[in-house]
C-alpha cells in the first residue's frame, strides 16, 4: 500500500471537489501527502476532458509526472480516464492505473506491475459512473473557502456538450449530506457548484428543485455563499431573491450565446433579449450586483449576423466577468454531427473581437470600484478577494502581507489594476476561528 501521495488537478472546480474527496479518502486510509510529486509514493492526476486544448494539458502534466516521479505509481483519474477508458492507457504505457471516477485503482498494466490496488471504492464500468467520489469523506479546507459540490451529471443534452455521456444523469446529494460536509470544511465562504446547479434537487423524488432552502440554511452557516454555473432559465424571482439575501450579489449564468437560431441549436433555452431582461430586473433590485458568464464562439453555424448579435450583447449586458472559448468538437456530441462548420481562422478573429471588448468592459467596472469599501476575505499572504470576486476564475484583491489569512477586513479600493485591485484596511481584522485542523497539503 502507497503511503505518501501526491494529487495534481486539472479542469474545473467540480474536480477540484474530486480531488478533495480522494484527499479524504487517502488520509482515512493513514496515508500522507507528499512535499513533492518525486516524494510521493503515489501520484494521482485528476484530469479534465472538456475540450481539447483541456485534454492535450492533462496529457501533458501526466507525461511530465511520469519523468518527474518514475518510481511512483501513476494513476490517472477524472473525466479522461472516465470518458476514454484503457484506450487512455494504451496510449499512454507510462500510467499504472486508468481509474473512471471514484472507480478501485487496480492497474491497467496489471501484468508487468506488482502494485497493491489502491481501492477507494467499486470498480467502475467503462464510462458509466458507477461510484460517485461525492459520497466519500473529505479534509476541512486549508483556504478560508471551498467548493460544495451538490449534485453530480446532468439531464440537458446541450449541443456542444459530451459531459452527460460520462458523467451520467444528475444525482443530487441530499441536503442533510451538503450541511455536514459544509460544517466538517470549516471555511468562511462556501462556493456551491454541480453541473447544472440550479436543477439540484430535481431528481430527488418530487421532481422539485431544492437549490433555495439549500442556499438558505448554507447561509446561516457560513459569511458567504455562492453559486456558480446558473442554467438562465431556472433563475427565478425565487432564486435571484435568495441569492440577494445572501449578500453576495454574485450571478454566474451559463449563457453561451444569444442569438436565438444558434441557441436552439444548441439546444439551449433562452436569447439575448431574455437574458438582459433579467440582468436588467436584477440591478434594478440591486445596483451593484456582480454578473458572469462564459460564451462560445464559432459554433457551427455560426453566421456573421450571430456574430454581430454577440458582440451587441456584450457591448449592451456590461457584464462584470466573462468566459470567451471558441468551439471545440466533441464526438458523439449533436454537434459534430452539424454541417456549416466555422473555419478557425475565423473563429479565432471572432473570439479575439469579443474578448478585446470584453476585456475593456471588465476594466472599466474594475475602475469604478475606487474609493469604494468592502469587506476583504485573506485567502493567502497579500491576496484576497471580496464578494464580487469568485475564487481562482475573477480577479483578486491585493492588501499588505501582513493580514492574517482566513480574517475578514473593512477595506478602501485604492487602486485598479486591469482585473485585480488593490486595497487598504480602515479596519481591525476579524480573524477566522478554526473548528477543524485541515490536512496541510492537498497537492497543487
Ligand atoms: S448544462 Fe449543458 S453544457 Fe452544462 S453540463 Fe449539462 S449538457 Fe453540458
Amino acid at each position: 500500500m502507497p503511503r505518501t501521495y501526491w494529487i495534481e488537478t486539472l479542469g474545473c472546480p467540480k474536480n477540484q471537489v474530486d480531488s478533495d474527496k480522494l484527499v479524504g479518502t487517502f488520509v482515512a486510509d493513514g496515508m500522507t501527502p507528499a512535499d513533492s510529486p518525486s516524494a510521493a509514493d503515489l501520484v494521482v492526476v485528476n484530469t479534465c476532458a472538456f475540450i481539447e486544448a483541456a485534454r492535450q494539458e492533462s496529457i501533458d502534466v501526466v507525461l511530465a509526472l511520469a519523468e518527474d516521479a518514475p518510481e511512483a505509481e501513476l494513476v490517472v483519474t477524472g473525466c479522461m480516464a472516465e470518458r476514454y477508458g484503457d484506450e487512455l492507457g494504451d496510449a499512454l504505457p507510462e500510467v499504472d492505473v486508468v481509474a473512471g471516477f471514484g472507480s478501485a485503482f487496480v492497474p491497467v498494466h496489471a501484468a508487468a506491475h506488482d502494485a497493491v490496488p489502491v481501492t477507494i471504492g467499486r470498480a467502475a464500468q467503462a464510462r458509466v459512473p458507477q461510484f460517485d467520489l461525492l459520497n466519500l469523506p473529505r479534509p476541512a479546507s486549508v483556504a478560508p473557502w471551498a467548493y460544495l459540490k451538490v449534485a453530480e451529471g446532468c439531464d440537458r443534452a446541450c449541443g456542444f456538450c459530451a459531459i452527460p455521456s460520462f458523467r451520467g444523469p444528475q444525482r443530487s446529494r441530499t441536503m442533510a449530506d451538503l450541511v455536514d460536509e459544509a460544517g466538517d470544511l470549516d471555511v468562511r465562504e462556501i462556493v456551491l457548484v454541480a453541473q447544472d446547479l440550479a436543477a439540484y434537487g430535481r431528481d430527488q423524488g418530487r421532481g422539485e428543485r431544492s437549490l433555495v432552502p439549500l442556499v438558505e440554511h448554507l447561509r446561516s452557516m457560513v459569511d458567504r455563499v455562492r453559486l456558480l454555473y446558473l442554467y438562465p432559465s431556472d433563475l427565478t424571482d425565487e432564486l435571484i431573491a435568495a441569492i440577494l439575501a445572501t449578500d453576495v450579489p454574485y450571478f454566474d449564468l451559463s449563457l453561451q450565446h444569444v442569438s436565438s437560431p444558434l441557441m436552439r441549436s444548441m439546444r439551449r433555452w433562452g436569447d439575448g433579449e431574455r437574458f438582459l431582461n433579467r440582468i436588467d430586473a436584477i440591478r434594478a433590485a440591486r445596483p451593484d450586483a456582480v454578473f458572469r458568464s462564459n460564451f462560445i464562439v464559432g459554433y457551427p453555424g455560426e453566421t456573421e449576423d450571430d456574430h454581430v448579435a454577440l458582440v451587441e450583447f456584450v457591448e449592451a449586458a456590461q457584464l462584470d466577468w466573462c468566459g470567451l472559448f471558441t468551439y471545440s468538437e466533441e464526438v458523439g456530441t449533436y454537434a459534430a454531427d452539424l454541417a456549416d462548420k466555422v473555419p478557425a481562422g475565423l473563429a479565432r478573429e471572432r473570439l479575439d473581437e469579443v474578448s478585446a471588448l470584453q476585456d475593456a468592459i471588465t476594466a472599466s467596472r474594475r475602475d469604478r470600484l475606487v474609493g469604494v469599501r468592502a469587506d476583504v476575505l485573506i485567502d493567502s499572504p497579500g491576496v484576497g478577494r471580496t464578494w464580487r470576486e469568485a475564487p481562482e476564475i475573477d480577479g483578486v484583491v491585493l492588501l499588505d502581507e501582513s493580514l492574517p489569512v482566513g480574517a475578514i477586513v473593512e477595506a478602501t479600493i485604492t487602486e485598479s489594476l486591469g482585473t485585480d485591485l488593490r486595497a487598504e484596511p480602515v479596519g481591525e481584522p476579524m480573524p477566522w476561528v478554526r473548528r477543524v485542523a485541515p490536512v496541510d497539503e492537498v497537492g497543487a
